[in-house]
């Protein structure tokens, strides 16, 4: 990731030639002035300095009007005048009094102007090229090859020394000097630039992967690392905190690592984290999260944060500046500061994945929702319809609930609820969805099944029940509907099922039956060693609520 040249340039390049042009003005203008302040130069008329000075400005106008015209011509608008600019003063020094003349001074303001505007290399050059146009002016004056321009216009190596002198520390101190500052300048730009493609795609991330992301690219670029991981451990609601642990290399993909054990105490992380401090560690001892995750890299850094009251996290990266040297403070600064704004970013983050986990889950029970799955069921059956896989659906209703409620409390039955949501998350396989549908009715969304293995799950579901904790045995009554044969959309699915679950309800509860079949596929007989309904722990029945009005199973598929 590297910003465009352009817009790391510090001043563009069509400013700068404005600038110049304004110095021309004034290398023109200057001495003109100083023309009529030397004295009697009557045996010359003005024009000869009028009349180059303004050939030179119209060089200087014309070739930046012709820069617009692409870079090789804004080339050429930046360094043509320049060259003649020293031309012209050269003759401007020769007509008002050489070296001890006053155009010398603005033979060192022309270096100046140009190291600053143009480019320090520039001016160095231009303090040579001075240099050499005076040597050679002087020379034509002592040789006879022009005529003597007035006192001092001999060449006097004295006094072309100090000239040398005056000229080529004026280059060389603006050149660093100006240097100096615009590295810093350009630094400051470019870590700005960086900061702000931060901000960007922390903006758009709507994933904690995608906020690691952003960091680990952002500390390749701006850190100079080669390796960098961030690691980061959210509170999950009410359930145990969530790690999330990504690393990215230079020019690879990002990693989203699951198989590294948390750092230990007095691991390296933990003491960043501990501290609230970026650390550079020279890694002495071995750190087995560092090895797993930095492979092993002998000088880290490591800058943790905070999440907003929602966890912890922390940034590391190797180091690989030459060993013993300290790390920039500068580049600890931006990476701090990019730390922060990604904190910032991840606990926005966690915020909506926790949001759209309440949205999707049932509060009571910890699994799905009716829209949950509702979503899932219409994007399965169009998965189906394209891979030509099987797909059923089963849904339960628990027996004589009302009477567990009404004997033992409505508490004691939410938590039966609880108890058979997790059970129902056991007996399934991964992939299949486990749903509350409602009240005391739940329905698993099983992609892949065939009717055997639907009637395999109503099995284990039944299984699964008798275990559930609470203060009676828990039966269900299910009903299984298979796509398409009972229904090709959601909605007709789910009734098909719905009504074979009436079925077995009608048939004597405790068992489950498949839509369009006539009798139990599993249960009601005493089939497939459970015990049947009669069997189960006695139930202080006080009152048996009247079963809905029932539909027959028979009539859908
Ligand atoms: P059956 O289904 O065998 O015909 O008898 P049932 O007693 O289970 O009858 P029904 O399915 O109509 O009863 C549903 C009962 O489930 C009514 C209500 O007391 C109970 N119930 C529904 N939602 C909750 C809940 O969130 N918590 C608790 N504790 N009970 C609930
Ligand atoms: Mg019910
Ligand atoms: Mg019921």
């Amino acid at each position: 990731m590297t910003a465009p040249a352009q817009s790391m340039e510090m001043v563009p390049l069509a400013d700068r030639l404005r600038w110049l042009l304004v110095v021309r003005i004034g290398v023109v203008a200057l001495p003109l002035v100083a023309w009529f302040v030397t004295g009697d130069r009557s045996d010359r008329s003005v024009a000869v300095l009028a009349v180059p000075g303004l050939l030179l400005l119209l060089t200087g106008l014309l070739l930046q009007w012709r820069s617009r015209r692409g870079r090789r011509w804004a080339v050429a608008a930046m360094t043509v005048p320049i060259t003649l600019d020293a031309v012209y003063l050269g003759w401007a020094s020769y007509l008002t009094g050489g070296l001890s003349g006053p155009v010398v001074y603005v033979i060192a303001l022309h270096v100046l102007a140009v190291t600053l505007v143009g480019s320090f290399r520039t001016g160095v050059k231009m303090a040579f090229w001075h240099s050499l146009v005076i040597m050679s002016l002087l020379e034509a004056v002592t040789t006879g090859v022009l005529p003597s321009g007035g006192p001092g216009t001999e060449f006097h190596g004295l006094r072309y020394g100090v000239f040398l002198a005056v000229v080529w520390v004026t280059a060389v101190t603006t050149a660093v000097l100006a240097g100096v500052n615009e590295r810093e300048l350009r630094r400051r730009r470019y870590d700005e630039a960086v900061l702000r493609r931060l901000s960007a795609a922390l903006h758009e991330a709507e994933t904690g992967v995608e906020v690691a992301e952003a960091l680990l690219d952002f500390t390749l670029d701006a850190g100079d690392a080669t390796l960098a991981a961030v690691q980061c451990r959210l509170a999950a609601g009410d359930s145990e905190a969530s790690t999330l642990l990504a690393r990215k290399r230079q020019d690879e993909p990002l990693e989203v690592l699951r198989d590294v054990a948390e750092p230990g105490p007095g691991s390296l992380v933990e003491a960043v984290t501990a501290a609230g401090t970026t650390m550079l560690a020279a890694m002495r001892a071995p750190d087995p999260w560092v090895d797993d995750v930095l492979d092993g890299a002998p000088r880290v850094v490591a800058v943790p944060f905070a999440i907003e009251g929602q966890g912890t996290g922390a940034l590391v990266f190797q180091n690989d500046a030459r060993a013993g040297s300290r790390i920039e403070q500068r580049r600890v600064a931006v990476v701090e500061q990019a730390v922060a704004h990604t904190a910032t970013a991840l606990a926005r983050v966690a915020l909506l994945e926790q949001l759209q986990r309440s949205a999707l889950t049932d509060g009571l029970t910890g699994v799905a929702n009716r829209r949950a799955f509702d979503v899932a069921l219409t994007r399965e059956i169009a998965l189906a319809g394209r891979t030509d896989a099987a797909l059923a659906v089963i849904i339960l209703d628990l027996d004589k609930f009302k009477s567990l409620n009404d004997t033992y409390g409505h508490l004691a039955g939410d938590d039966v609820l609880r108890g058979v949501g997790a059970a129902l998350r056991q007996c399934t396989r991964q992939g299949d969805l486990v749903a509350r549908y409602g009240g005391e009715e739940f329905v698993l969304l099983l992609p892949g099944a065939t009717e055997e293995d639907a009637i395999s799950a109503a099995r284990r579901v039944r299984s699964v029940l008798r275990g559930v904790e609470g203060p009676r045995t828990i039966t269900a009554s299910l009903g299984i509907a298979r796509w398409p044969v009972h229904g090709a959309t959601g909605p007709e699915l789910l009734a098909a099922a719905d009504s074979a679950l009436y079925a077995a309800k009608e048939g004597g509860r405790d068992q489950a039956r498949v839509a369009g079949r006539e009798g139990p596929v599993t249960g009601g007989d005493g089939e497939d060693g459970l015990d049947s309904w009669d069997d189960v722990r006695p139930l202080d029945v006080r009152a048996v609520p009247v079963p809905p009005p029932l539909r027959s199973a028979s009539v859908i598929g």
